[in-house]
């Protein structure tokens, strides 16, 4: 039997941080993922407002945006902001660095055969590569894998599934502007443009419409066709890809006896704007605090130190933005309120604008904000 402070099952944003951070901190970690290599990813989409700095991250890892579109079939508003799309694939290989540079183990092509959980904690996992490994802690990062959260369930809630399907294609122009788009031809979904440097984008398409997921590439042949996105970008798709983005009610527990979970198994990435990287991964960073605590304490009572610093952080904010998720699905159908809502927007300032897609708006933000744009006439 192979021992190890912490196992963790998952090799994305949110289980290369944690392992990254509590290494740093001398936990000694094993992390596995069935995948073949760190940047085999599905999908490379990933506009993000992360603070590259907080983590010493390199600039060569994300393509700078200064402008977003956002439109619906009969309005836009144009504004300026400071976000990045980030090169997923570079992402992971750079947070791969630091857990390899602070002695992780990792295994790829591995995945868990057997947990043994017994008196409500995982005892040990035998692996598809034939090892059995003991851990004084688990952590279930695995997404929609849901490794160990299927052994001892934490999170039991309902998830909200959105699909997202994207092609790379040839870009034309604005290669620092981002589209944004909703409702219309997509019919209850939502479209994107993100350059991921100076001749290619990512264009993709998303719905949390189960009945639209058979229907996924012809809602991205329809967007291709939107005349602004036309003139943007050659329908010559280059790569394509597709992903599964989980969300659902917050919770307001992530550990049970010596198992975290953290990342999309969590519902951690942002239910109303659908960006999972930067909140996942400080949702990692505080899972690795308690991590480190119960490990040298040898006590999983500090575990619940990261229940309590994720609710205290981000539960009332994505409370508000789940019902908002709810609502803009809804919206998204209402063609005529949607263009008014936009036409509104363009009298918001560019601040205001950029905490709405951030998903950064408390429910008195927006209605403060909505009160007063409600109060200026329109020109
Ligand atoms: C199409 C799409 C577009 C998106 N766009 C953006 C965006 O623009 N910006 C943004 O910030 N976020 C975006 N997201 C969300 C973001 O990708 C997620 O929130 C983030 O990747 C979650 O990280 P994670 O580490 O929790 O899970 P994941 O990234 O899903 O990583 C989970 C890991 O677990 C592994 N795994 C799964 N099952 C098993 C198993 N049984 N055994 C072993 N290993 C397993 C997987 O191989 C994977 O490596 C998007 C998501 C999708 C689907």
């Amino acid at each position: 039997m192979d021992t190890y402070d912490l196992v963790v099952a998952g090799a994305g944003p949110a289980g290369l941080t944690l392992a990254w951070k509590a290494s740093e901190q001398g936990v000694r970690v094993l992390l596995f993922d069935r995948k073949k290599n760190a940047g085999h990813v599905s999908y490379t989409t990933s506009a993000s407002y992360i603070d590259l700095k907080r983590w010493a991250l390199p600039d060569e890892i994300a393509h700078p945006i200064t402008t977003i579109h956002f439109s619906s079939p009969g309005a836009a508003i144009r504004s300026s902001t400071r976000a990045c799309v980030l090169r997923r694939r570079q992402l992971l290989a750079e947070l791969e660095k630091r857990c390899l540079g602070n002695g992780v183990e990792i295994r790829y092509g591995t995945y868990a055969r057997d947990i043994d959980v017994r008196d409500e904690a995982i005892r040990n996992v035998q692996l598809s590569d034939k090892s059995a490994v003991d851990g004084a802690v688990f952590a279930d990062c695995s997404g929609l894998g849901n490794v160990f959260n299927r052994a001892l369930p934490v999170n039991t809630s309902p998830a909200t599934r959105a699909l997202g399907y994207e092609h790379v294609v040839p870009l034309n122009s604005e290669p620092e502007g981002i589209d944004l788009y909703m409702g219309g031809v997509l019919d209850g979904g939502y479209g994107w443009l993100f350059p991921v440097d100076d001749e290619r984008a990512i264009v993709g398409v998303g719905t949390l419409v189960p009945e639209h997921f058979p229907r996924i590439r012809q809602m991205l042949d329809l967007f291709l066709k939107v005349p602004r996105i036309a003139e943007r970008v050659e329908n010559n798709p280059l790569e394509s890809y597709g992903g599964v983005f989980q969300s659902g009610m917050p919770l307001k527990r992530f550990h049970r006896g010596n198992l975290v979970i953290v990342g999309d198994v969590a519902f951690q990435g942002n239910p109303a704007a659908g960006e999972g990287i930067r909140y996942v991964m400080d949702s990692a960073e505080m899972a690795s605090r308690a991590v480190t605590a119960a490990v040298k304490a040898q006590d999983m009572s500090h575990l619940g130190a990261y229940s309590q610093d994720w609710v205290d952080k981000y539960y009332s904010l994505y409370r508000t933005n789940y019902k908002v998720q709810r609502f803009l699905v809804w919206l998204t159908r209402q063609t005529r309120l949607l263009d008014f809502m936009v036409r509104m927007g363009n009298k918001a300032s560019d601040s205001t604008v950029e905490t709405l897609v951030r998903g950064e708006a408390s429910g008195a933000f927006v209605l403060a904000k909505l009160s007063k744009l409600l109060y200026k006439p329109f020109t």
